[in-house]
């Protein structure tokens, strides 16, 4: 059965793309069809004004990489969910590993942010993974627990989407085998059914993100529990964008 309707494909764009430069990828892309995947761009703060009409006319949709949970305040170099909204993003990333492990985000920290993008009507893209040595001790169901059971303390089940992405996996071309995405977003499914119930839990959006690329995108969208991709590298480049999209079994 195809996984194309609703399949989403979201791209970090991470500290890369000038404003002029993410104008450009958004003008050369096609308008997403209402019953194909779904595509969302994380774009830097700087840009997101410039892009989120353009995006909005061609079903894209666009949002930042990190937000505050305060409405406003002395926060310097911070932006609130009202400012994301205002600049036309309906999404947020939270909790990236690039944010835990370089910026010192917290569970308690992704609590707050998830809470009131959902209190503004924005989508969460609440960002889980092990690093390799939690994965090579056996120990990273324990780690993916506490960062669900942290993160998500209070939440609700939508609007909500959960990338399991494994640290060790980002950003080294090489993706977790299919084997490993596998069991482990069944075992992420089976947390958020016990957390939300069945009907529910199942229906929150998980995506794989780890070196997710053209080549590989086509044998894990097939997997049970692979409801999309988050995607670095292989979406900063319209061609490769393109590619994955069209791969969606
Ligand atoms: C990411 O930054 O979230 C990511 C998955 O990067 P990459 O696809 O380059 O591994």
């Amino acid at each position: 059965m195809s996984k194309r309707n609703g399949f989403i494909i979201a791209a970090n764009w991470k500290m890369y793309m000038t404003t002029s430069e993410a104008k450009a990828f958004v003008h050369s892309m096609e308008p997403m069809a209402p019953d194909g995947p779904e595509l969302i761009l994380f774009v830097p703060a700087t840009a997101l004004a410039a892009i989120s009409e353009e995006a909005r006319q061609k079903n894209i949709l666009v949002g930042l990489q990190n937000m505050h949970w305060e409405k406003e305040g002395a926060y310097t170099g911070e932006i609130s969910a009202e400012m994301i909204k205002d600049a036309g993003g309906t999404q947020a990333i939270v909790g990236h590993s690039k944010r835990r492990s370089m910026f010192g985000e917290t569970d308690l920290e992704v609590n707050f942010k998830v809470r009131t993008a959902q209190q503004n009507g924005l989508v969460p893209c609440v960002c889980i993974g092990e690093d390799i040595k939690e994965r090579e001790s056996g120990e990273y169901h324990k780690v993916l627990l506490r960062q669900i059971v942290g993160g998500l303390i209070g939440v609700r089940s939508a609007p909500l989407i959960i990338a399991y992405e494994p640290v060790w996996a980002i950003g080294t071309g090489t993706a977790a085998t299919t084997e490993q995405v596998s069991e482990t977003m069944g075992w992420i499914r089976r947390v958020l059914i016990e957390q939300f119930g069945r009907e529910e839990g199942s229906a929150i959006k998980l995506l794989y993100g780890g070196s997710a690329k053209p080549e590989n995108v086509a044998e894990l969208a097939v997997l049970d529990n692979v409801d999309g991709f988050l995607i670095g590298r292989a979406g900063l480049k319209v061609d490769s964008l393109k590619q994955i999209l069209d791969r969606i079994p």
